[in-house]
Order: C-alpha cells, then sequence, then structure tokens
C-alpha cells in the first residue's frame, strides 16, 4: 500500500469507513479524493466523522455532488468534454535528489517495465564540457545529446572559426567569454566552469590536444581513435597520470544499451559458448581532401574510422584478448580517395579457446553495420550495431522441433549522452572511467599489427593478456 493511501485509509478509519484503492482512485478521477481527504481530516479534527458523500472540493467548496455536472471544458472545436479537478496520484517522493520519484503503478507485468523517472543533477552540479572542434560530430551529435545528460552540460568551445563560436554558442546558451581559438586553448585553464575536455579533432592531432589539454589540469574525454600510434596513446596516459586528471575515450558502444545486452548475453552463455563472430562496418566517402583521406591527419583508412568498432566492440563482448590477427587490405588502384590511406580491411582475429572474430570493414560500398555472434545453441545477430539510432537485435535457437527466432527490443538510449553522463560520474565519484586510455591503447596495438599482417601478407602474433576486461574499468551505472 502507498504512503497516500495509507494515510488517507488512516485518516478514514478516524472517521469510521475505510476506502479501497479501487475507491479512492475513482474518487481521484472525479476531483473528489482529496476533498474527501480534506474533509475528512478538518471533521476528525473538530466535530468527528463525516460523510465522504458529502464531501466539498478544496479550492471551491463546491458540493462534491455538482462538480461532474457543472465542471465541463470547451474545447477549441467546441466540444463540452467534462472535466476532472486536478489531483497527485498516490506517489512516493524520497528526499535526496538523486532517489527517483516513485510513481503510482499500473501497468501489468505482462508489458514491459519502464524505467525508473530520471534523476537529472540541477544544472549547478553537473560537470562543465569544453568542446574542441566543431565540425560534424560535435554539431550533428555530441551538442544535441546534452539535452539527454543529466550529469554533464556544454560551458565551453575551442574552434578557428570565429562564426561557428558565435552561433554555436549562442544556440546552447555558452557565454561569450567562454569562446576560444585554438592558440587559446590554454585558457581553458582559468575557466572554473569547465571540469572536463572533450576533444572531437581530427585523428592525428589528438595526443597533442590531450597532452596540451592535460595540463590545464582539465579531465579529458577523447574520440576514437585514440591517436595514430600506440606510442602516442602511451604518451597521452603518461600526460594525464601525471597531471592526475582522467582520461576516457569515447567508445559509445560500450555505453549502448543493445550492445550491452549482447554482451551480457553471451557471459551469461545464454546459447552456449560463442564460437565465432561476423563483424562488418562499412560506408562510403567521396571527398578525397577531407582529413580522413590525408594519412598524416587520420593514420589510416576504413580500419581506424571504422573498422575500429568491429575491433573494440568484439573485444567488449568477449572480455578476452587476441591472440593472433591475420589481415587483408585493397586500396583501388588510381582512385584519389585511396592514394593515402586503405580503402578496405578485413582482418581475422584469434581469440583464447579457439573463438574467432572476422571482420571487414569499407569505405566505398554502401552503408552496412552489424554483428552476429555465432554460439554453441544460437546466434545473436545486431543490426547497426555500430550506428547512432536503429540497433535491431534478433535470436535464434531451437526449442525441441521449433526454431525459435526472437526479436528484442529494449528501451534506446543517446549514446553520447551516456557516454558522457558516465565521464561526468567517473569526475564527481572519482572513479576510473569504463574505457580508460589503457583500452584505446590496446586497440592501437592490434591495429598496429592488423597493418603489419596486410602488408607481410602472413599472421601476427600478439602479446598474450590473461584476465576479462583487463583493460576496463567499473562498469558504468545503468540509471
Ligand atoms: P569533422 O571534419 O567534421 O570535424 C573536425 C573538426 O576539427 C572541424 O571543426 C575542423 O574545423 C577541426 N579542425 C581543426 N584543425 C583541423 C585540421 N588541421 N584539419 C581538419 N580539421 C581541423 O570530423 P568529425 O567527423 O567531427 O570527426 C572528429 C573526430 O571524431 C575524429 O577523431 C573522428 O574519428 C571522431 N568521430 C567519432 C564518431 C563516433 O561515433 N564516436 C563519429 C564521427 C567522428
Amino acid at each position: 500500500m502507498s504512503f497516500t493511501n495509507e494515510l488517507l485509509n488512516t485518516v478514514l478509519r478516524h472517521a469510521g469507513q475505510e476506502v479501497s484503492r479501487k475507491e479512492f482512485l475513482n474518487l481521484a478521477g472525479r476531483g473528489l479524493a482529496v476533498g474527501v481527504a480534506a474533509s475528512t481530516l478538518a471533521s476528525c479534527q473538530s466535530d468527528g466523522p463525516a460523510k465522504a458523500t458529502a464531501a466539498s472540493t478544496p479550492t471551491t467548496g463546491t458540493p462534491a455532488s455538482e462538480v461532474d455536472a457543472s465542471t465541463v471544458y470547451t474545447a477549441p472545436s467546441g466540444q463540452q468534454v467534462p472535466s476532472s479537478e486536478a489531483v497527485s496520484p498516490p506517489a512516493k517522493v524520497p528526499a535526496g535528489l538523486d532517489k527517483p520519484i516513485e510513481l503510482e503503478a499500473w501497468k501489468s507485468d505482462v508489458d514491459p517495465k519502464s524505467g525508473p523517472v530520471p534523476t537529472p543533477l540541477p544544472p549547478d552540479k553537473r560537470v562543465g564540457y569544453a568542446l574542441v572542434g566543431l565540425g560534424h560530430l560535435t554539431l550533428e551529435e555530441i551538442l544535441p545529446a546534452f539535452g539527454e545528460c543529466k550529469k554533464s552540460k556544454p560551458v565551453a568551445l575551442v574552434s578557428a572559426s570565429p562564426e561557428k563560436l558565435k552561433k554555436v554558442a549562442q544556440q546552447y546558451g555558452i557565454k561569450p567569454e567562454s569562446c576560444y581559438s585554438y592558440q587559446e586553448y590554454e585558457k581553458l585553464k582559468d575557466n572554473p566552469d569547465v571540469q572536463a575536455i572533450y576533444i572531437v579533432l581530427p585523428n592525428s592531432m589528438h595526443a597533442e590536444y590531450v597532452v596540451r589539454g592535460a595540463k590545464t589540469g582539465k579531465h579529458i574525454l577523447c574520440e576514437k581513435p585514440m591517436a595514430t600510434s600506440a606510442k602516442e596513446c602511451e604518451l597521452m596516459i603518461a600526460a594525464c597520470k601525471q597531471a592526475n586528471v582522467k582520461l576516457m575515450v569515447a567508445y559509445r558502444i560500450q555505453y549502448e544499451p543493445y550492445n550491452r545486452q549482447v554482451r551480457d548475453m553471451i557471459r551469461d552463455a545464454k546459447f552456449g559458448k560463442v564460437k565465432y563472430i561476423q563483424a562488418q562496418n562499412s560506408q562510403s566517402s567521396a571527398n578525397p581532401d577531407h582529413w580522413r583521406h590525408k594519412k598524416a591527419l587520420a593514420g589510416g583508412g576504413a580500419l581506424p574510422d571504422i573498422g575500429l568498432y568491429c575491433l573494440n566492440t568484439s573485444r567488449f563482448l568477449l572480455g578476452t584478448e587476441p591472440t593472433e590477427v591475420f589481415a587483408h587490405s585493397y586500396s583501388t588502384p588510381g582512385n584519389p580517395l585511396f592514394k593515402e590511406v586503405e580503402e578496405m580491411m578485413t582482418f581475422q582475429l584469434r581469440f583464447p579457446g579457439g573463438i574467432v572474430v572476422d571482420s571487414i570493414t569499407h569505405y566505398n560500398t554502401h552503408d552496412s553495420r552489424y554483428y552476429r555472434v555465432n554460439t554453441e545453441r544460437g546466434w545473436l545477430h545486431l543490426d547497426n550495431a555500430y550506428a547512432y539510432t536503429g540497433q535491431q537485435l534478433k535470436t535464434s535457437h531451437a526449442e525441441g522441433e521449433a526454431k525459435m527466432q526472437n526479436q528484442i527490443t529494449i528501451p534506446a538510449k543517446n549514446q553520447f549522452a551516456a557516454e558522457m553522463d558516465h565521464f561526468s560520474e567517473c569526475i564527481l565519484e572519482n572513479k576510473q572511467p569504463h574505457t580508460p586510455g589503457e583500452e584505446g591503447l590496446q586497440d592501437h596495438r592490434i591495429m598496429e599489427a592488423i597493418y603489419q599482417s596486410a602488408r607481410e601478407n602472413r599472421p601476427i602474433k600478439l602479446t598474450e593478456v590473461k584476465g576479462t576486461d583487463v583493460f576496463r574499468g567499473p562498469e558504468p551505472k545503468q540509471a
């Protein structure tokens, strides 16, 4: 029984009557319950029992019997709609902003549960982010995602374009004095609104801006790929350690509910042990002048940009680390897009226990982003696995003579908001991020072995890593 209902019954018991929850809701729906409680309480305090049917509404004092008939709302269409008195149905409102309000339940367990009521931090308690680089990802995904954040807010911008700075600052309510050019980057140090710097620049600039950013004493969230080499990753990790700031790589997939669901089903051996995974991440590009097609700025082609999702997500799903890679790469001769970076990379990763991950990534095919985890007793197939939205999870397994094929639907979440809020939580609670610099470094070590394998046309052994999730920090909270 809810607190409100209990209170109501206590009041009415004093008045010599018992009201069931159904009756209460019925009364509430007719705008009477509050009046009943209020007038009964008043009569308990004065002359003893009162009759619920004789109750008055608390605001107007109109006799209850007249409320239904007299309160009519005229809709814009002219339709006369019977109106109800506004009431708050029973709810538990715990003290503490981090505790969700528990609204009255009305759905049966036949339907999926909705999640708890969100518990956003008040704006002045949220972690303030400086966004460095105002390109596609920042403008199209990250800044809009702050609207769904509960612990993070944008407070500063860094860009070479004064026009972009002015416009974006106005759009997102960022102070003009919190807008900086790249030359003024170090001034973030003196901005008390900024606790975290989010690096969203071309890959080759990540190392420099993480190292310089760490010196400002602010925590750093860095886009993937972490850098253009394992060596750079090591320098970035060391710089953040030395400055005593946190470093997280923005592996949004590890915060995305469908990918986490697959991970949990695999780890629980829902359909037996994993045997092999097929993974594909492909898209098409057309601008040879873009930094993604310049080796010095991108570090590589399809592999570090999108093939990395196949690599990092497989490691995340399995929890273990590959022991060997074998790769093949191709670029169409004469295509200016692929003069400097690879068009296609296919790579096989061997994991402990004989598990094989077979991946392909392509810069010159229609958008296709999925993986299938093949297990002893079934498979799990995630379409749009690496996309920003639209994940579709299908599973198959046998039950007797039947082949059971299911589509699993779970509430979607904005991956960028989930990832930023996790980093904010790490800052607020002084925790290690789930995807720290070490997680990015391991990917770069493996990508270097993939390139070597493709160059030398032979399998490359990787340094053996024992244990599970050894490069990851604690699990993110799922609130
Ligand atoms: P983009 O080209 O749209 O934006 C890059 C920004 O960097 C632009 O504002 C540009 O002006 C600025 N910049 C500064 N110096 C530059 C220089 N010398 N050359 C080119 N640009 C320069 O790129 P993007 O798609 O926003 O990617 C930025 C980073 O985010 C990359 O590291 C990319 O891998 C990563 N990314 C991640 C995801 C994801 O889902 N997590 C998606 C897309 C991009």
